[in-house]
């Protein structure tokens, strides 16, 4: 992210020709304001980029703050778009801090039924409502 931040600000590329290419190729998704890096996508306007700090910061909130649901990675990731931030591996980083949470562990869906063979039911009289 430091690298994008860095030619959105001074232009500085890569030495690389083809790391040059890509760099540039990926700061067109990006937009600078305020000195902060948003991203520009199909659903929302722009969202906001977090550094990493920012995101653990962020995700904490979500899942322990006085509304925090300790719910899967997935959901929780749905919030903190919904909340426009974003950074680079969301779900990486969602999916790590879930499993390190005990309170999402002791909390997450589990299958009580043994398993067993799908048995099928006859309906009686077929073709009534
Ligand atoms: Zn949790």
């Amino acid at each position: 992210m430091d690298r994008i931040l860095n030619y959105l600000k001074d232009g500085t590329q890569h030495n690389n020709n083809q790391e040059a290419k890509k760099l540039k190729l990926d700061g067109t998704k990006y937009l600078l304001i305020d000195g902060e890096l948003h991203i520009r996508s199909y659903v929302k306007p722009l969202t906001k980029c977090l550094r990493p700090e920012e995101a653990q910061e962020v995700m904490e909130d979500e899942q322990k703050g006085e509304c925090g649901t300790h719910a899967c990675s997935r959901s929780l990731v749905m919030r903190i778009l919904h909340q426009e931030f974003f950074w680079p591996n969301i779900h990486k980083d969602a999916q790590a801090f879930v499993e390190k949470c005990s309170q999402c562990q002791y909390y997450a869906d589990m299958h009580r039924q043994p398993v067993g063979y799908l048995k099928p039911i006859n309906s009686s009289w077929p073709f009534i409502v």
